[in-house]
């Protein structure tokens, strides 16, 4: 227990205790028995004798009241906040240091209280500034940040002239929503304070406008009725994005609080705001490469497409040539055999790279397909295959999808046949598997073939990259280059795992959304 504080003539104490500059109260027993005039002020009265001799909890506001402080049991002095109900009924916010002390002999609080309704409300008004921060995040345009940010310097700061500058080239626009001003292009080597705080990259306060002679010289944008003003750069680093400012039509309106709320609220605008760019940045990137790719395929296409002509004629007079073969010498023969099996590798070449430069045509229509007939069609077309191997394929039940039937075809097609090809088993053996997710398929195409060391994943997938001689193994090279193409056009994603000798499984996702938009031609 703590031991209580005795004065030995409170009358002394009295003449301090006056002149506190915080309200001092005596209570025992619920019963208010001395108060200083600060005290009496602060509850709403003109004199302390109104306030004695009544109970202490006729102070405190209801919702306060129950919760209401029992010092019992605790070491003093010690110190909680509450809100007292003032004579008017109104509320005031006040921290409490109370001591014990005896008083006329009897056990009593001696109560030291400071009116932190500004700091509390401060707080509320902080904490409107971190709610905002999260509502940023759900936000996407410029615009809407500057509306939001508006909003809260409006209704939840309390600021009713405000205004939200972005720096646009060589000028600040304010925006149509800024409640004090739709000005738009106010050159940024022109003067007053909201462009100042964009140059020096630092917070201005003015409280008094008519005595800032550059605000009198510009014949700025500030309302003609505004006397003070506070302009803070949103800005990161040394890149200044815009400005917040607040108006008031009275002198010095503005207090450090106020200049600590807009500054986090500006940091926090300013995160916000290079996100955005940053994204539209990568978007326009995106799009651009988007569009060199297409005039790749294009370019791709139409010289595959020029190629095809000579080398027909080649191929034609080669077979010519060795239709007859009796005015030809050996050597001869042997020279025109290799020039008809390079064009008709070549002609390969050319064929698979006018596939790849079509993936991503947008015209055909996405249809549903049953991926297990799917499959049934892709054996028939490997059955030679299949069956010179003794090979086979195995799969569970495979969803049905809407896609592009054709290339949906070509990329299970190419796993597929890679997985019997690249295969030295007496039996070669392909495995099928599906997962449906919320918004994507993963398949996954399993075989027992010869396997892919680590360090030559990364090569399969490009363009006529191939990890063996076509006399081992026949083939161009372009076929996973155009199984990614064609995941990649629908938002998907294609790996593998793999080791020498033990088989490869490659694996490969869809995006359901992918096939909502246009359609595409092989
Ligand atoms: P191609 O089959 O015409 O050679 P791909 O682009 O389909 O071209 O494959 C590139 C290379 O990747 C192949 O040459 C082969 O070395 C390797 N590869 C692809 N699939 C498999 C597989 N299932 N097992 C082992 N190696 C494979």
């Amino acid at each position: 227990m703590t031991e209580l504080i005795k004065f030995h003539d409170f009358t002394t104490a009295r003449t301090f205790l006056e002149a506190s500059r915080d309200a001092v109260f005596v209570i025992s027993d619920e019963k208010i028995e001395y108060v200083n005039e600060m005290a009496a002020k602060l509850l709403g009265f003109e004199r302390a004798e109104d306030v004695v001799g009544r109970w202490s909890c006729e102070f405190i506001s209801p919702e306060d009241r129950r919760a209401q402080y029992k010092p019992a049991g605790k070491t003093t002095p010690f110190r909680y906040e509450l809100k007292f109900q003032r004579k008017d009924g109104t509320n005031v916010d006040v921290e409490n240091q109370i001591s014990l002390i005896e008083y006329d002999g009897r056990p009593a609080s001696l109560v030291f209280c400071r009116d932190i309704s500004e700091r509390k409300l401060f707080e509320a008004k902080l904490d409107a500034v971190h709610k905002h921060a999260i509502e940023l995040r759900n936000v996407e345009t410029l615009e809407e940040v500057a509306q939001s940010t508006v909003n809260t310097l409006n209704e939840s700061l309390g600021f009713n002239q405000v205004g939200f500058g972005i720096v646009e080239g060589n000028t600040l626009s304010f925006k149509e929503f800024s409640v004090s001003s739709t000005v738009k292009g106010l050159p940024l080597d022109g003067s007053g304070i909201t462009i100042r705080a964009v140059n020096t990259g630092e917070t201005q306060v003015v409280s008094d406008v008519r005595r800032d002679e550059s605000i009198v010289a510009s014949n700025s944008h500030e309302q003609p009725e505004t006397l003070s003003e506070l302009a803070v750069p949103i800005k990161i680093g040394s890149e200044t994005f815009g400005v917040l400012n607040v108006e008031n039509s009275e002198l010095d309106a503005f207090d450090e609080n106020d200049r600590k709320l807009l500054e986090t609220l500006a940091q926090h605008v300013a995160s916000k705001i290079a996100t955005i760019i940053e994204k539209e940045k990568l978007q326009r990137s995106l799009r651009e490469l988007e569009s060199k790719n297409q005039e790749l395929d294009e370019y791709t296409y139409a010289v595959s497409h020029d190629l095809k002509a000579p080398l027909r004629s080649i191929q034609a007079f080669g077979e010519l040539l060795l239709s007859d073969t009796s005015k030809l010498d050996t050597d001869a023969i042997d020279y025109v055999t290799r020039i008809n099996n390079a064009s008709s590798r070549m002609k390969r070449l050319i064929e698979d790279l006018l596939v790849l430069s079509r993936v991503n045509r947008k015209y055909l229509d996405v249809e549903s397909v049953d991926l297990n007939r799917l499959i049934e069609q892709i054996e028939m077309d490997l059955e030679a295959l299949i069956r010179e191997k003794n090979a086979e394929i195995l799969y569970s039940e495979l969803p049905t999808i809407s896609c592009h039937r054709v290339w949906i075809q070509q990329l299970f097609s190419n796993l597929v046949s890679n997985g019997l090809k690249f295969n030295r088993s007496t039996n070669p053996k392909v495995w099928i598997g599906s997962e449906e997710h919320y918004d994507y398929y993963q398949f996954s195409i399993k075989d027992n073939g010869i396997g892919i060391d680590e360090k030559n994943f990364p090569r399969i997938f490009k363009l006529f990259q191939r990890l063996h001689s076509e006399d081992e193994f026949p083939g161009t090279g372009a076929g996973l280059t155009i199984c990614k193409k064609i995941v990649e056009s629908y938002g998907g994603k294609i790996w593998l795992e793999s080791k020498p000798g033990l088989g490869s499984t490659f694996y490969f996702t869809l995006s359901r959304s992918a096939f909502d938009g246009g359609g595409m031609t092989p």
